[in-house]
Order: structure tokens, then C-alpha cells, then sequence
């Protein structure tokens, strides 16, 4: 744990004593939770988890080891689906942090690096173009691949085990649509935003394309709003709720007036926060009720095609696929059915079940990074139940699930392709 000093009285509310007030302690959760999981430990259990919440609501001390149990957590919400008494877990985890967050001066080079990346990268276009390109000078020079094959990076240490998980650069970056209306293929049914994200944008461009593409050949015009940004999930999830909410409203103005019919995201970890941005929203009195009606709108894209009388001029994918439930969509946002339902509409895909495939598979934001150790574990036993079903394709709704899927077929699996759902359906049309 790096250095810290609690230096205040929270100026942060933490989990409200309601909330934490629904757990009876019956353990229901405790199989569901990934690091219980691995680690058999109460304290890394929800259960563990509230109670240790519970001490600190009640005047306890912010000590190390309740800032490592609850940074250990991977707000993957798996609890929440096991929880009978209706623990809203995300909510007290997201509260817990922003408490800490508000008491806790951590070292200069952990308030440096937050700094860097939750206020003047993620929000940036600008600095995420940077970002991007100088990823993509490092992978197009052949420096990334001779540092792989050498095993050099093993020097670096925790750096090296680092760079397995980064994201790759896709120019042309999803930046250059944004602003553009793409018309519908045929009859316009429906008029829908589009939410490309932050990262995503420079990382899964051709993602981006595959969902304006699967959209239009569903009879949308699609609109990227010019005004749209990072939608604030990672700085939720990080305890900073005051910077998100300034990325909140941004989005909000982007979309709001546009007329609508949907607005769209296809990573299931943003669209749980894009939903819940009135929660986020409800202390302002400009936004609260714009924040409403944007949450209505909002759909992630699975849920949104499964809704919609779906175009089937699909030609075949002969492969075999097992699906990865993105816990931001199955636990935060209660959809399993859509993306299994989509992925059976594609003539000659064979579909497989694989086992706890709703438990994390370690991603979880920034955890990767963070929590390294941990999130490889976790990683490690996600790829054993992947490569029980011998699927060769391993498809998902979040772009970082794939991440971190691709890194676990680099380390663990059998040459596996890791697809998005959309990203078959586009296929499937192309192959009409
Ligand atoms: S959110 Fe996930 S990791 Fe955290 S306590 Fe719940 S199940 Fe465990
Ligand atoms: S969080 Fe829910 S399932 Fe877990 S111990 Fe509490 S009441 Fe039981």
C-alpha cells in the first residue's frame, strides 16, 4: 500500500448507514465475489467488505488495511446479483472510495500520476491523440515486439507485467467521426447518438465503425455528437465524483435536443455509469432533471438491437463462440439475454456456454493497473473456463473486457480470437 496520511474530516459522504443497514450477513455473495474467491478471506468478501464500511461509519479509523481491502475490490457488483436483501453494493463501494478520497492525502507520485490521467488525459481529445500516437510509433517501429520476444520488458518488473494489458493504437482514430451523421441503409427507422468513449476512441476504433455500421444496416441514422467526451465511469469508480459530474454534464449537452430516439454506447462499463448519471446528478438543481432525461435514453448497444426488429440479411460465421458477461452489463445493468440473443440470430455460429461466465474477469477499469497482482489471478481463472468450452472466438459487450481477454489469450490461452458482439453481427452482414 503507498504511503498516505488521513488528513481531514470526509467532505464526501460515505456509504449511507441505509444502505448498509440492508446487509443481514448471511453470506449469500460470498461465491460471487472474485477476490473471495481467490482468496477465501472474509475481509475481501462483500460481506467482509460492509462490515469493515460499517466500523468506519460508526467513527472507526481509516486505516491501511481498509484502504487495501477496499481498493481490492473490483466494483464488479457480482454481489449485488447474489445479494437477496437488495445490498446496493456499487453504490456503497463508489461511496467508500469517494470518502477516502476526500481524507486521504496519498504520496506525490500517486497524486501526480491521478492527476495526469483523471484530469488532463481522459477528458482530453487532444492528449488522448498524443497518447495514441505515440503508442502507435511504438508499436509500428517494432520496438513493442522486440521487447516482447527479448523478454527485456521482465527488467522492468512491475512496468513489464504492466504493458501485457496496454491497449493497442487502431489510427485512424474514432476522433475523426466525431460530428458526423451517418444516414440509415434503407428506410430511416430510428435516429440514435452515438457515445464513443475516451480510450476507446484511439484503441477500438474499428469497433466504433463495426457499431455505426451494424446500426445503419438496422435502419438507424446515427449521430457522434460533436460535444461528447469521456463519460466520467473511471473517475466514479476512483472516488472522484466532482470530476465526473463536470464530464456528466458535458455529455448531457452534447445529446440533449438532438431528437433522439436512443442514445448508444458499446462499452457496458460506461453505459452503467451513463445510466446513473441521474444519481450522480441529483444535488444539482440545473441538471438533475436533464440528467433524467438523458439516463432514459440511454441503452447500451446489445440491448438496444435486441429490442428492435433485427435485420437477419446476415451470411454465415462458421465459429464456434462462448460468450464473457462485461459485469458493468449483466450485474450493473441486469442484461444477460440481448447479447445471447443477437449472437443465436447469426446463421452457422455455434454457441457455447461457459462456465461462471458472469464472474469478473479481472479488467474492472483501471484494476488492471492498479491491482495488477490480483487482476492476472483473477485473469488466469477466467481463461481456464474459456478454454474448457474450446470456443475459438471469445466474444463481449466491453471494449475493456476484451483488453483484457486478449491479454489473457496471450498468456493463457489457445489462440482464441476475442470479438465483440458487434463486431460478429458486422461481420455476419458483410458476409450477406
Ligand atoms: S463488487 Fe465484486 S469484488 Fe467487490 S465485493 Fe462485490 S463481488 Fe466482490
Ligand atoms: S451483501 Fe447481501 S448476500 Fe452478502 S451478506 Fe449481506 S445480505 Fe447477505
Amino acid at each position: 500500500m503507498a504511503a498516505f496520511t488521513v488528513i481531514s474530516e470526509p467532505t464526501a459522504a460515505g456509504p449511507a448507514p441505509m444502505d448498509l443497514d440492508r446487509c443481514v450477513h448471511c453470506g449469500l455473495c460470498l461465491n460471487a465475489c472474485p477476490t473471495y474467491r481467490e482468496l477465501g478471506l472474509e475481509m475481501d468478501s462483500p460481506r467482509g467488505r460492509i462490515y469493515q464500511m460499517v466500523q468506519v461509519a460508526n467513527g472507526g479509523p481509516l486505516t491501511p488495511g481498509y484502504l487495501e481491502h477496499i481498493g481490492l475490490c473490483l466494483a464488479c457488483r457480482g454481489c449485488e446479483t447474489a445479494c437477496p436483501s437488495g445490498v446496493p453494493y456499487g453504490r456503497l463501494v463508489e461511496a467508500a472510495r469517494a470518502e477516502i478520497e476526500s481524507r486521504v492525502r496519498r504520496g506525490w507520485r500517486d497524486r501526480w500520476l491521478r492527476r495526469f490521467v483523471f484530469r488532463h488525459l481522459l477528458p482530453s481529445r487532444v492528449a488522448l491523440s498524443v497518447a495514441g500516437t505515440l503508442l502507435y510509433l511504438y508499436e509500428a517501429s517494432g520496438v513493442k515486439a522486440l521487447a516482447r520476444s527479448t523478454g527485456v520488458l521482465k527488467l522492468f518488473g512491475r512496468l513489464g507485467e504492466l504493458e501485457q494489458l496496454a491497449p493497442s493504437a487502431e489510427p485512424p482514430f474514432f476522433f475523426s467521426q466525431i460530428g458526423r451523421t451517418f444516414p440509415a441503409k434503407g428506410n430511416r427507422r430510428y435516429r440514435v447518438a452515438f457515445l464513443a468513449g475516451c480510450i476507446a476512441n484511439i484503441s477500438f476504433a474499428r469497433l466504433g465503425e463495426a457499431t455505426v455500421r451494424v446500426l445503419q444496416r438496422n435502419g438507424c441514422e446515427v449521430v457522434i455528437p460533436p460535444g461528447q467526451g469521456c463519460c466520467g465511469a473511471l473517475h466514479v469508480h476512483a472516488g472522484l465524483r466532482e470530476e465526473a459530474r463536470h464530464l456528466a454534464r458535458r455529455n448531457i449537452d452534447a445529446v440533449l435536443g438532438g431528437d433522439y430516439d436512443a442514445v448508444l454506447t458499446n462499452a457496458a462499463g460506461c453505459g452503467s455509469t451513463l445510466k446513473e448519471y441521474q444519481e450522480l446528478l441529483a444535488g444539482d438543481r440545473h441538471y438533475a432533471g436533464k440528467a433524467q432525461q438523458f439516463a432514459a435514453l440511454m441503452r447500451d448497444i446489445t440491448e438496444f438491437l435486441a429490442s428492435i426488429h433485427l435485420n437477419l440479411e446476415m451470411g454465415p460465421v462458421r465459429a464456434t463462440v462462448t460468450y464473457q458477461d462485461s459485469c458493468h452489463l449483466a450485474h450493473g445493468q441486469k442484461i444477460r439475454g440481448a447479447p445471447r440473443q443477437l449472437l443465436s440470430r447469426i446463421p452457422e455460429l455455434q454457441f457455447r456456454e461457459m462456465p461462471f461466465a458472469d464472474i469478473c474477469c479481472g479488467s474492472a477499469g483501471t484494476y488492471n493497473v492498479i491491482q495488477n497482482q490480483m487482476s492476472l489471478q483473477i485473469l488466469s481463472t477466467k481463461m481456464q473456463s474459456a478454454n474448457a468450452t474450446g470456443a475459438d472466438v471469445i466474444a463481449t459487450a466491453n471494449p475493456g473486457c476484451m483488453l483484457q481477454l486478449q491479454a489473457g489469450v496471450r498468456l493463457h490461452g489457445s489462440g482464441q480470437r476475442v470479438m465483440h458482439v458487434v463486431e460478429l453481427l458486422d461481420l455476419a452482414y458483410r458476409n450477406f
